[in-house]
Order: C-alpha cells, then sequence, then structure tokens
C-alpha cells in the first residue's frame, strides 16, 4: 500500500485542514474503507462562545464519508467534558450518545461517530482507525492473537472483540496506558487503530501496518488456490447476461417483497472466483468480516444452489430466496429485545455459482455500495482462507450489530424518502424538450430512470448531465430506436440486467410532418405511423412482458397530444398516428388492470422550448395558420382558454402525477395540459 502525503500539499494548513487533508488521503484508499467506513480525529486547540481556548476533539461524524469530507464533517466535543467519562464503569450506547451531544462546542454540529470515545480516550494527538481489508484477514482466523504477534511483534496491541462503543474505548484506554509505547491497536474482527503525534505519523503508520498485513498474506498465499478452488467452471459472458436477462426480474419480485429495491448485478473476476468455488457455499455463511460491512450486506448472503434443470424453472430460487428470509425471522426472533422491529429479512446480497453476485438498495447507488462492500468482504474471506480459515462474529454478537439501536434509532431519523423512491422508470425520446424535462423531474422524485433516444452521443451527455446535478447515479443512458423491435429488445435486457426491472414508461418519443393530405407522402405518412404509433406498441408490449415477469404493477403515461380530440389541418399523418396511440393507452390500461397496470395520457399542445419536434415543423406549421413563423409560439398561447404558454415544466408535472401513487386509481384517462382548448376537451 502506498502512501499519498505531500509535504508540499500541507502548507499554511490550519490543524483541522490538516485532518480534512489526512481523512480524505485514508478515504481515498479503498482497500481502508468502505464507504462511509472508517473514522479519523486530531485534538486541538479551539475558542468556545465566550472566547476561552480550550481543548477540542475533532472527529468525524455520522453520516460523512473519508473521500470527500469537509471541516464541517467533523464534529467539536469538549475534551474537558468527555474525559470524565473514562471514570464510569458502565455506560449504555444510548447513555453515550446522549452524554457526547452534550460536549458539543457546537450544538449544531453533526453527531459524533460512535466510535468517539476510542479516540477520545486515547492520550495522543492524531488518530485513525480503518478496517482494512487486509487486517481483517489477520484478525478473522481462528488464531487472530497469535498471527498479529507473528506480523507485528509487540508494536501493535491485540484487542479481543468487544462490540464498539464504551466497553470497547475503556479497555483499549486501559491497555494503552499498560503499554504507551505502542504505535497502535489491531481490534479483532474490526480493524486498525494507529496514533501518533502528528498527522503524517499517524497516517504513515496506518499505511505501514497494512503494508505488513498485505505483505504477509501474499506469502502465505504462495500458490495455494483460493477457497479450496474451482467447483464449477464460470459460464461464458453469454450465458451470464442470458442468466440475468431471465431471472433479475424475477429476484427484484421476490427481495421488493418488503420494500420495493433496485438491484445491481457484478460480475468482477473476484467475485466470479469466489461464487464459484468449493469452499465459497461455506465460507459465505459464516458471517460479516466487520460490523462495518453488516450494515450494508446484513450479516450473511444467500448463496444459491443451482439445482436440475434450473435455466428452465424458477421455484427453485424463489423457494431458496423465501428460505433465507424464514431464517432471517427465526433468527431474529432468537435474539430480539423489546422495542425491535425487524427490518426487510430478505438478502441484501444473492450469490449465483457460475454467475455472479446480485444486490439491491433503495436506489442504484446503495445497490452498488453493498457490491463494493461485499467485495471487501470477499477478500478479506480470501486473505483469511490462506493464512488460516475464516472466522467471523458468532451469530448472537452479529445481530447485536445488525440490531444496534444506535443504528435502528438513525434509520428513524432518515429524511422521508421521495415520491418516486424505488421506482424505476424509462423515458423515450428522453433527449427532446419534453423528454430531457420529464427525465430531471422524475430523477429529482426520487426515480431511478433509465433515458433512452436514437442519438448515442446524446443519451449519454443527458445521463451525465443530471447525474451531476443530483450528486448521484439516478439516470441510466441506452440508446433505442423506438421503431426497431431489436434495439427494444436490447433496451430492455439492458434494463432488466442493470436495474432488476421496470415501474414506470412514459412514452414519448414522436415526430410530426406537416402537410395536407393530397400533398403527403406516402413516406412521411408511414413514418409518422412508425414512431407514433408502431413505436409505442412495441415499447407497450416489451414493458408489459416485462412486468408481468417481475409481478409488481406498473405505469404507463403515453405522450398524445390535443389534436387526438382535435385535430388539425395538414396535421393528418401526426393526428391518426397520435390517435393509434390514443387508443392503444386505453387497451393498456383494459389488459394491464388485472396485473395492477395503469395507463394514461397526457395531451400536450405547442410546447416549443428547446423541442426538436417543433424546430423540424415550425416554418410549415405558421404557414398552415398563415401567420410568421416568429409569431406562432403566440398564436398557440392566445388560442387556448387560460392565454398562457405550455411549457415542458408543465408536461413533466403532469407526467410526475400520473407516475406517483397520487393517481393510484386513475386509468385509462387523459390528462390535458394545454392551457385549455374548448375543442379538446377529453369526452
Ligand atoms: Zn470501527
Amino acid at each position: 500500500m502506498q502512501s499519498f502525503w505531500r509535504d508540499r500539499e500541507i502548507k499554511g494548513k490550519s490543524p483541522l485542514e490538516l485532518l480534512v487533508y489526512r481523512s480524505r488521503l485514508i478515504g481515498c484508499e479503498p482497500k481502508l474503507c468502505v464507504w462511509g467506513g472508517g473514522n479519523t480525529s486530531s485534538k486541538m486547540a479551539e475558542t468556545d462562545h465566550l472566547g476561552r481556548s480550550v481543548r477540542i476533539l475533532r472527529i468525524k461524524g455520522s453520516g460523512s464519508d473519508l473521500k470527500s469530507c469537509q471541516p464541517k464533517d467533523f464534529s467539536p466535543l469538549k475534551l474537558e467534558e468527555v474525559l470524565p467519562a473514562l471514570k464510569r464503569t458502565a455506560m449504555t450506547d444510548e447513555e453515550m450518545v446522549e452524554y457526547l451531544g452534550r460536549c458539543l462546542l457546537d450544538a449544531k454540529a453533526p453527531r459524533p461517530s460512535i466510535e468517539a470515545l476510542l479516540h477520545a480516550f486515547l492520550p495522543y494527538q492524531a488518530i485513525d482507525h480503518t478496517h482494512a481489508d487486509a487486517i481483517l484477514s489477520l484478525t478473522n482466523t481462528g488464531r487472530p492473537r497469535q498471527i498479529c504477534k507473528e506480523v507485528y511483534g509487540e508494536e501493535l496491541i491485540f484487542i479481543p472483540y468487544v462490540k464498539p462503543g464504551f466497553d470497547l474505548a475503556k479497555t483499549l484506554a486501559g491497555e494503552v496506558a499498560r503499554r504507551p509505547s505502542c504505535k497502535g491497536a489491531v481490534l479483532e474482527k474490526h480493524g486498525l487503530i494507529t496514533w501518533a503525534e502528528d498527522s503524517k505519523t499517524s497516517y504513515l503508520r496506518t499505511i505501514e501496518m497494512v503494508s505488513r498485513a498485505e505483505r504477509f498474506l501474499a506469502s502465505k498465499a504462495g500458490n495455494k488456490k483460493a477457497f479450496g478452488g474451482q467447483k464449477i467452471k464460470p459460464f461464458s459472458p453469454g450465458l451470464r447476461k442470458f442468466f440475468i436477462d431471465r431471472f433479475m426480474p424475477e429476484f427484484r419480485n421476490i427481495l421488493s417483497r418488503n420494500k420495493p429495491v433496485v438491484l445491481h448485478f457484478n460480475d468482477s473476476k473476484d467475485v466470479l472466483e469466489f461464487v464459484s468455488s468449493k469452499n465459497g457455499p461455506e465460507v459465505s455463511q459464516q458471517g460479516p468480516a466487520t460490523p462495518d460491512h453488516m450494515l450494508r450486506t446484513k450479516r450473511i448472503p444467500c448463496f444459491l444452489e443451482l439445482t436440475g434443470d434450473f435455466l428452465k424453472t424458477k421455484q427453485s430460487f424463489k423457494r431458496q430466496l423465501e428460505a433465507y428470509a424464514s431464517a432471517h425471522e427465526r433468527y431474529y426472533q432468537k435474539y430480539k429485545k423489546p422495542g425491535m422491529f425487524m427490518l426487510d429479512p430478505y438478502s441484501a446480497v444473492i450469490l449465483i455459482p457460475g454467475v455472479g453476485m446480485v444486490t439491491s438498495g433503495k436506489d442504484l447507488d446503495s445497490a452498488l455500495i453493498t457490491a463494493e462492500v461485499y467485495e471487501h468482504s470477499v477478500r478479506v474471506m480470501r486473505g483469511a482462507s490462506f493464512v488460516d480459515r475464516y472466522v467471523s462474529l458468532p451469530p448472537r454478537q452479529a445481530f447485536e450489530i445488525e440490531y444496534w439501536p444506535l443504528e435502528l434509532y438513525k434509520l428513524s431519523l432518515a429524511p422521508p424518502e421521495k415520491e418516486l423512491a424505488r421506482k424505476i422508470a424509462l423515458i423515450t425520446g428522453a433527449c427532446g424538450g419534453i423528454g430531457r424535462v420529464v427525465a430531471r423531474r422524475l430523477a429529482a422524485s426520487g426515480a431511478q430512470v433509465v433515458v433512452t433516444d436514437t442519438d448515442r452521443k446524446k443519451v449519454q451527455e443527458l445521463e451525465k448531465e443530471i447525474n451531476a446535478e443530483l450528486k448521484a447515479q439516478k439516470v441510466l443512458g441506452i440508446p433505442m430506436d423506438v421503431t426497431s423491435p431489436s434495439s427494444i429488445r436490447l433496451a430492455f435486457q439492458k434494463i432488466a440486467g442493470h436495474l432488476g426491472g421496470l415501474d414506470v414508461v412514459v412514452s414519448n418519443a414522436g415526430v410530426a410532418t406537416v402537410a395536407a393530405l393530397d400533398h403527403l407522402s406516402l413516406a412521411e405518412w408511414k413514418r409518422n405511423l412508425a414512431v407514433n404509433a408502431t413505436g409505442h406498441f412495441l415499447v407497450a408490449r416489451e414493458a408489459l412482458q416485462l412486468m408481468k415477469r417481475q409481478k409488481m404493477g406498473g405505469c404507463f403515461i403515453f405522450m398524445a397530444t390535443k389534436n387526438v380530440p382535435a385535430p388539425g389541418a395538414e396535421f393528418g399523418a401526426y393526428s391518426a398516428s397520435k390517435a393509434a396511440c390514443a387508443q392503444l393507452a386505453k387497451i393498456v390500461a383494459i389488459e394491464g388492470a388485472p396485473f395492477g397496470i395503469r395507463s394514461n395520457m397526457v395531451n400536450p399542445d405547442g410546447v416549443f422550448k428547446e423541442s426538436g419536434l417543433w424546430a423540424e415543423i415550425k416554418k410549415d406549421r405558421a404557414k398552415t395558420f398563415h401567420i410568421a413563423e416568429a409569431e406562432l409560439e403566440e398564436h398557440y398561447r392566445k388560442r387556448n382558454l387560460l392565454q398562457v404558454r405550455v411549457e415542458p415544466e408543465d408536461i413533466a408535472e403532469g407526467v410526475l402525477f400520473l407516475a406517483s401513487k397520487r393517481s393510484s386509481k386513475t386509468t385509462g384517462s387523459m390528462l390535458p395540459v394545454d392551457g385549455g382548448l374548448r375543442e379538446a376537451f377529453p369526452r
């Protein structure tokens, strides 16, 4: 492991800035900590509200990530008030949180890390605590104390497993008082802690200790086969893809029983080696590598068994996933305490021999983090199996962490989920004026959005743009041509494979031609029908198949037009093809209803802003009305009852309403968003 410390980069930094610098270096090294894991601190002098200089512990607060931390993420604790706690003989987690809350220099600061006392009770200036993979490979074995002694001699203290909190902090402080010259400590089945009188030394010690563990593991690995070698040959990439396309919607259906989830599939080299190995099934059921991992991956994954003709039958997987949930329920019933409630009993990680790993979460980002964390768990188990055998926390201790009241309390404090949270939405023609605003709106409302359009580059740009705005992977861009069944098939395979399924379809792609019927070419007539009628059909057909397999209901919003109830002259191809789309929307409502699938339409009129469609036909449309092109937008505004200009945002509002629970009892309807046009009133 390399050090990224650069003396020139720290010139002129305040003690707090130096802490941020060191913390980010640690956070940027994936082998040291997973997202949100690890914590760092520095002790420094600060001024309180009365102008007095006080000794402060700046410790990472809950809910921030080391990689991107900022000064405000470090809670300031008054050491003079924290240290008397060391005299106590016991302190519950609740008392500790309450106590620390009263020691804050700034009442508005984030809640200090659950491991704050671990840092506070040690008399050193700079302290770094990580859950490094290589350290866990040493401690999660049958003889952790001896192995740590072999690697570190007397340089590091070894602390047998104690649940994080007051007891662990007090135990370590006691050991340090006896052996003050040690450079740090290894915490069994938990991680590493290093300290020093300055930031640089503490950071370099973390790097050095982890590097030593890595070298030790490499020396033990030699030519040994990980996890007892291969049990089955990993499937070919094509077969893996086939498997995922075939089963992800079923997995999503089962894992969503408690609350809907978004899935992610991972078949990295390490994961594939693990799931295809001889010992993988047994090792995976031992338990988590560290408490930190379990909060994401749950205690154990569901390791599927491939039985019989598994590609043809879904029943066996269903049975295994349900058996996992029942086992969790039994585990909960066995260890539960008054006031607890059972967490989602379904697995967050599914391991499939020869195929890879499926993880779940409330959105793609959280499913990705779970996958990342489990990859770390695999590396820890791999290392441990070279040294000895992998050992984890027994179920009772694992339960204490999984059902830790502090974590449950944190869950209850989480902000309410957004309106479309846990939903997966597809938008066709997403790069147009209306499409991009709808995509933004749905993503901002919590949906996992798939944007599709014919232009690959534009689709990718839109994906990047919205993800950057929302600082999350909320949008996935897939090029798709609604007139091509094979292109649609491919896109839907990607959606099922990447996210697990689909809940909302905004069938929006459309074209228009302005020409009187006696001058309309057959080619233009066909083009309008191909996109505005057949395109909607092809997408709906594929989506209905996926939704029925997924068995979680669904929702369609078809972008129709004011021209459906009130067609216009020289707009024959457009009006007739959109009428077909409207009729299709109603059939989807009729056929979808028994499956909980709704279908509605939005009828916009004259939405010009950034519209590619209007850019093409504006001139000809103005001619139809015998007005100048520049007057066209005004013409449309003045013709509606409310005399308003209809914007893409107005359409997006209608789409959001029809995609949300607020319209859960509406299907087969037409929602005009046209400023009010008497002749276009739905009837
Ligand atoms: Zn920890």
